[in-house]
């Protein structure tokens, strides 16, 4: 019998290395994907269309709303960001396991609509390490760091109610609670007696 892909739900204030993160365990578990959002944001220096983001225009994003195409979707720092429900239904189908990283009030409407996910909350270390990541990333005219270092509190107002917090200070510890938690979550029973279950009639 094949397992469920497991969804690991990444959030974080921009800026707390939540995508150098993701990045880093992409890599160590061949088995996990990154899930591709749509976005009605421009692409940066060096982000492919498919890989990175669906780069999709405000009308054509609207009319995925409209069509009930996403599974959650919110506006984050004045663009819209969305998750397919045909992506998050390929992970259920194929056992394919996905890392969202999407924003608190997504997460928070894939809670209240009940889809399983292992919920993970990256902090950086203090408000001022934030400013010197979003300045130090050069990706960001100085008006766009202002809204999101004014978004930052709120969002991490929403750490309380995620399964596991990690603190992004020193990188290689970061990407070792990380790999950790994703390591444990591939243990629960539940998911162990699709595997082994047969075999020992658990
Ligand atoms: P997010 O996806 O959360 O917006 P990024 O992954 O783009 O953040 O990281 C923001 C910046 O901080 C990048 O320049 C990245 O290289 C840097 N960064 C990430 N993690 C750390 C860390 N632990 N220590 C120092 N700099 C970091
Ligand atoms: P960025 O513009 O820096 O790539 O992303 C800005 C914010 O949008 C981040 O907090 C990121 O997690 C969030 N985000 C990216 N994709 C999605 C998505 O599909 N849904 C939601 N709700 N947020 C997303």
């Amino acid at each position: 019998m094949q397992r469920q892909g497991i969804l690991f739900i990444v959030s974080a204030p921009s800026g707390a290395g939540k995508t150098t993160l993701c990045r880093e365990v992409l890599d160590i578990f061949p088995g996990l994907r990154h899930s591709v959002s749509f976005t009605t944001r421009a692409p940066r220096n060096g982000e492919v269309h498919g890989r990175d983001y669906f780069f999709v225009s405000k009308d054509e994003f609207e009319r995925m709303v409209r069509g009930g195409e996403f599974a959650e979707w919110a506006e984050v720092h004045g663009n819209c960001y969305g998750t397919a429900l045909r992506t998050l239904a390929e992970s259920r189908e194929k056992g394919i396991d996905l890392i969202l990283d999407i924003d608190c009030q997504g997460a928070l409407q894939l809670k209240e609509k009940q889809v399983a996910g292992v919920n993970i909350f990256i902090l950086p270390p203090s408000y001022s390490e934030l400013r010197r990541r979003l300045e130090g990333r050069d990706s960001d005219k100085p008006d766009v760091i202002e809204t999101r270092m004014n978004n930052a509190a709120a969002e991490i107002s929403q750490a309380r109610w995620y399964d596991y917090i990690i603190v992004n200070d020193q990188f290689p510890k970061a990407v070792e609670e990380l790999r950790s938690i994703i390591i444990a979550e591939h243990q629960r029973t539940a998911l162990m007696l699709a595997a082994v279950g047969n075999e020992f009639k658990l």
